[in-house]
């Protein structure tokens, strides 16, 4: 590794990167071919992916989470190749970016898959503000035009050209890739994502700093289950909360019940909690047996008094003293 990438390197890490810790290996990242989506990038937003891509992360299957950040662009350079033309007919151009990596046991696995030649895909996430129509010049973002992607007029394929890119977000070793030579897909993410998207990327160059973003990412994690259920209780608790209100809502009624029972049968209110039945039509029945019983009691009470020794004109202890003496039968 020659002194000018150390230094290249060095613009990224915070703190000084030796040699023997760093893994460095170059990266196709896109080229102006026709792709499987039929789209094409024009030269100028290749020279603006260029700029733009030095110094991005880059990552496992577009998968923005921290604990995927694995390497990251150092250089990027458009290369032409004047012997090759496009499908149509123009200098084949492709970036080509050289990216590196801390050497950590994490990225071990990794590392050996882009030696043996496996990792070697990529696909880049970028925005463009412009999709141009091969045939007839029309940007197609918010308006459309009578070309279809794909079909061929006048010998021409149609295909969008994608231009005014606006930003680069990471790029990203994927299983399939849609772009043919460059062995690399793309994706894009329409401007409004933009923030969101660069508030997720925070560049990670050491094991630390990737510990501590998994751990906090973990922690959030926690604490954000922690605080959805806050306060909540176990299922048993539930059931027991849930079978006292039950049986609180039963009693009212039936308290309700009672009063209403003891009216209509001509009772005072303070007799209605007297009452027993658990329901309207048992708790009417001791209600007009209870008024019966005080009616007679009433003209009665000397006989109760005589026999148990008191004396009461209150029907409501006649009453009482009637079921009582009832009950002894
Ligand atoms: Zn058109």
């Amino acid at each position: 590794m020659d002194k000018e990438t150390l230094e290249k390197i060095g613009r990224f890490s915070r703190r000084e990167l030796k040699e023997e810790e760093l893994y460095t290996f170059p990266v196709i990242l896109c080229d102006n071919e026709i792709d499987r989506d039929c789209e094409r990038f024009s030269d100028e937003a290749l020279e603006e992916l260029a700029q733009l891509y030095v110094g991005k992360t880059g990552i496992i299957d577009h998968d923005p989470s921290a604990a995927n950040q694995s390497a990251r662009i150092y250089d990027v350079t458009l290369e032409t190749d004047s012997e090759k033309l496009t499908s149509y007919g123009t200098p084949y151009k492709r970036l080509k970016a050289d990216a590196y990596m801390v050497r950590t046991a994490g990225n071990k696995d990794l590392i050996a898959e882009i030696d043996a030649g496996i990792k070697k895909e990529v696909s880049v996430s970028c925005s463009s503000t412009r999709k141009i129509c091969s045939i007839c010049g029309a940007d197609v973002f918010g308006s459309s035009c009578e070309h279809q992607k794909g079909a061929e007029y006048d010998g021409k394929v149609c295909c969008h050209i994608l231009d005014g890119i606006t930003n680069a977000y990471e790029w990203s070793f994927v299983a399939v890739p849609a772009q043919i030579n460059a062995g690399v897909t793309k994706k894009y993410s329409p401007k409004k994502e933009e923030k969101k998207m660069e508030n997720e990327f925070k560049p990670i160059t050491t094991q630390a700093e990737l510990d501590a973003a998994v751990k906090s990412a973990v922690d959030a994690a926690v604490a954000e289950t922690e605080a959805r259920f806050e306060g909540w209780i176990s299922p048993e608790e539930h059931q027991k909360q849930l079978d006292e209100l039950t049986a609180q809502k039963q009693e009212s009624e039936l308290k309700a019940l009672r009063i209403k029972a003891a009216i209509a049968a001509g009772l005072p209110v303070e007799l209605a909690e007297k009452l027993s039945g658990a329901d309207e039509e048992a708790v009417k029945k001791d209600a007009e047996h209870l008024s019966q019983i005080i009616s007679k009691s009433s003209k009665a009470t000397p006989k109760f008094s005589a026999a148990e020794g008191i004396t009461t004109d209150d029907p409501i202890k006649a009453a009482q003293l009637e079921m009582l003496a009832e009950m002894k039968k």
